[in-house]
């Protein structure tokens, strides 16, 4: 067994790892306090071809392997998770539907731009109604005169509002399938298509500066070809979308809890009381040590995952128990580094404050952490 990165992974890693410091953390806090989203950042990312990493150069992509995305999310995300998510919502979510179940034309039209880093696009399954059990989607969509007319609602949508957004892909409810069960269609719906509203972002308690909105359809239109794939085929290609996105968000949740161990070691180390560095009890050097072990469990399931995934085996269960360890990880890591800060860790001016607000969602996004664990189960025989 090699655990050796190769030259391209290791080159990514680094190109990132520098992005993260040199253009990220200096502005993170700044992101945090204001909202706003990072245009210049997510453009600069785009010409160094980050937006397109996992797909091959004839559309646009940089042609990387599987590994080497999810090792730039997790740098990335190390610098600031509201950009994280971004690129992996972006391009886990918003890309890889065209790459994978996209006809040619839909390839071109679409995923060159966004694999070039032109544009952004979203991915939208949650509902008011539907968002664990994403498969009681209740938007619907009645073919009609050549067209798809769609009428419902997405809550909780990242990427969809941002001026450079091209659109999102949703699902809706085309038919009943012969088991009695909801046909679901994947739906291409580009930004400004009359009926198609995209609502205001949301006040969120971390992740600030992504973009996240509502989105309704009310006798939206698009033609009939803006469907990807077969019509119902829909459930099984967004099941096969999220297995991906749960590596890649395990990913991210590695780089937030190693953010979160970097943070609290310089300070575990710079902080005196009883007339030495705080890292001189034992007490404290437990607390970074498990940090340092858990990080490194979660980091070495999500390369597994990711090599599975590449190897074109089954990795749905690896998927998800990455998502689940690595989330879960990332959650006692911010814990424990405010923790080691004191009071000082209640304080905005520390990157702990922030992390321990932004971590929360890593448990519910893509999957809630209930959800993995069903999944693990199922796959169990349960
Ligand atoms: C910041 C942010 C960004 C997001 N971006 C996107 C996006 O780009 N695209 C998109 O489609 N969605 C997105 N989501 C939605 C996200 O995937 C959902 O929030 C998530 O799947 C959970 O759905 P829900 O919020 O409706 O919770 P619910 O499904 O209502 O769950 C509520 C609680 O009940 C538990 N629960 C539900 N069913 C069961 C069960 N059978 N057994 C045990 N427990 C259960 C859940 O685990 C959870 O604890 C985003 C969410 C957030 C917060």
């Amino acid at each position: 067994m090699d655990f050796t990165l190769n030259e391209e992974q290791n080159a990514i890693r680094a190109t990132c790892r520098d992005f993260a410091e040199q253009e990220i953390k200096p502005i993170a806090e700044e992101l945090d306090a204001t909202g706003k989203f990072p245009y210049e950042l997510i453009q600069k990312m785009g010409a160094l071809g980050l937006l397109g990493l996992p797909f091959p150069e004839e559309y646009g992509g940089a042609g990387a392997d599987f590994l080497s995305y999810c090792l730039a999310i997790e740098e990335i995300s190390r610098g600031d998770v509201s950009v994280g998510i971004t690129m992996e919502a972006h391009t886990s979510l918003g890309a890889t539907p065209f790459y994978l179940f996209g006809n040619e034309k839909q390839k071109r039209c679409y995923l060159e731009p966004l694999a070039r880093g032109e544009q952004l696009w979203a991915f939208g399954l949650t509902e008011p109604e539907a968002g664990s059990d994403s498969g009681g989607t209740q938007t619907r969509a009645i073919l009609e005169d050549g067209h798809w007319h769609i009428n419902g609602a997405k809550n909780f949508i990242t990427n969809a509002g941002t001026d450079m957004t091209g659109g999102v892909t949703i699902t809706a409810v085309t038919g009943t399938r012969s088991d009695g069960r909801n046909e679901i269609t994947n739906i291409i719906v580009p930004k400004g298509t009359p009926g198609y509203e995209i609502g205001k972002p949301y006040k969120k308690m971390g992740w600030k500066a992504s973009d996240t909105r509502p989105l309704s359809f009310e006798d939206c239109m698009v033609p009939a070809e803006n469907i990807l794939g077969q019509r119902g085929d829909g459930f099984k290609q967004f099941m096969q979308i999220l297995d991906a996105g749960r590596v890649a968000i395990a990913a991210l949740s590695v780089g937030l809890a190693q953010a979160c161990l970097d943070e609290a070691l310089k300070y575990a180390q710079d902080r005196h009381q009883f007339g030495q560095p705080i890292s001189k009890f034992q007490a404290v050097q437990f607390k970074l040590a498990d940090m340092d072990m858990e990080i490194e469990l979660a980091r070495l399931m999500y390369y597994k995952a990711a090599w599975l995934h590449m190897q074109g085996k089954p990795y749905t269960r690896e998927a998800s128990m990455a998502k689940l360890f690595a989330s879960e990880t990332a959650k006692r890591a911010a814990d424990q580094a405010v923790q080691i800060h004191g009071g000082y860790g209640f304080m905005d001016e520390f990157p702990v404050s922030r992390y321990w607000r932004s971590v929360k969602v890593n448990e519910i996004g893509e999957g809630t952490s209930e959800v993995q664990r069903m999944v693990i189960a199922k796959l169990l025989g349960c």
